[in-house]
């Protein structure tokens, strides 16, 4: 293993900085100093470029009971460089371009070497509010009190520490605003249509909710050459945005007069669409899209979040005659450290579209108003400069 270097003034020591803390739930976050601890072995520490807000950050800035917790660092969807590593990693270095994401990728397990699943059985995804490892923070606030992670990357800070299982490095020279959207939302939303579903040329495709994850995979279904993708969406103007990414019709459900949502999409379709994806959230919605996926091989995939606890309700003999798959998808069933490169070189080779997706970008200081126009619906995404 090569020696680690000490060459920075702030290489293993705590870094004072700015980040935005999560106080209580709903309420704006706070601009403050917090104490930054060096990282551990297999943890880097980085300095955050530029982060955008995705909504799970809204969903559990909201959430007043467990997994809800305060205070806290939101932000998840980023990019930065290595400020230092800890002991034991020798994946990057100082200096190094990386994309912390959610999902871990140890490359170790029989999960991580085998191509079947993207769900590292080594550090499963959960909800936790610490590091993956031992299990504590390393954000102190200037009064000492414990401050927690979110995702194991609580963006929203100058200075974050990630495990390395949760960082890929980048190579492309990728621009930050854009590369950050592939640490989530994105991913997620293209990794769907092409690992979870596995969209084929000339399908049908449903897509419920045309937020930043469902426009993603209305843009990976049209790099796969599906035929009709169809948006649902309350606000008309989706069609709109989504035209950009490839969708060719459009369904308001509050528009669907005596018939249910999923019989106008079955007639759209001649019988119900190759592909249904749920990317909102909502039990309702995903009955809907599995009502409307295509009798003997369609697929319905679930990318929205539910509040916990929230159970499904299907019909057994629906099941057992209609040979449908339904499946849950995290980062669209994509590897972190093996795709997050291919897709920025495929941004890069001007063939996934990432442009379109950024409609806002501001300072640190602006971060409750990036807060305020997403739930307004007012915007994408929303990146957010560290240093500006
Ligand atoms: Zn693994
Ligand atoms: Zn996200």
């Amino acid at each position: 293993m090569a020696e680690k270097q000490v060459s920075g003034t702030t290489d293993g020591k705590p870094i004072r900085c700015r980040a935005a803390v999560a106080r209580a739930p709903g309420e704006p976050l706070v601009i403050e100093e917090v104490m930054v601890a060096p990282p551990k072995a297999h943890e880097v520490r980085i300095k955050i470029i530029c982060t955008s807000l995705c909504y799970s950050d809204i969903t559990f800035w909201k959430m007043k009971d467990p997994p809800g917790s305060f205070p806290r660092i939101f932000g998840h969807e980023a990019i930065g460089m290595v400020e230092s590593v800890g002991d034991s990693v020798d994946e990057v270095t100082e200096g190094d371009i990386v994309i912390p994401q959610f999902l871990a990728q140890c490359r170790e397990c029989a999960v991580c070497t085998s191509n079947k699943s993207n769900l590292c059985a080594k550090f499963p995804f959960e909800m936790s509010l610490w590091m993956h490892r031992d299990g504590t923070s390393r954000f102190t606030d200037l009064k000492g009190q414990t401050l927690h992670h979110f995702l194991f990357i609580s963006a929203f800070s100058e200075y974050t520490v990630v495990d390395i299982t949760h960082i890929t490095k980048l190579d492309a020279e990728i621009p930050p605003n854009r590369a950050c959207l592939l640490s989530c939302g994105v991913s997620t939303g293209v990794g769907a249509a092409w690992r979870a579903a596995n969209v084929d040329e000339d399908s049908t495709v449903a897509i419920f909710g045309l937020g930043v994850i469902g426009l993603a995979v209305a843009e990976g279904a049209r790099l796969r050459g599906a035929k009709q993708i169809i948006g649902v969406d309350t606000n008309t103007q989706k069609y709109e945005i989504g035209k950009t990414f490839g969708i060719t019709d459009f369904v308001n459900p509050t528009n669907c007069q005596d018939k249910s949502l999923a019989e106008v999409i079955n007639e759209m379709t001649d019988g119900g669409a190759d592909y249904c994806f749920e990317c909102v959230g909502l039990t309702n919605l995903m009955h809907e899209a599995f009502a409307c996926c295509r009798k003997g091989w369609g697929k319905t995939i679930v990318l929205g979040v539910e509040k916990p606890g929230t159970q499904l309700s299907l019909n057994s003999l629906v099941i057992l005659h209609s040979g449908k798959t339904l499946m849950g998808s995290l980062f669209g069933g994509f590897k972190p450290k093996t795709d997050i490169p291919v897709l920025a070189k495929s941004y890069m080779d001007r063939e996934l579209q990432l442009d379109d997706f950024v409609t806002h970008e501001m300072k640190f200081d602006d971060i409750n108003r990036a807060f305020n126009l997403l739930m307004e619906g007012k915007c994408l995404r929303c990146v957010i400069w560290m240093d500006k």
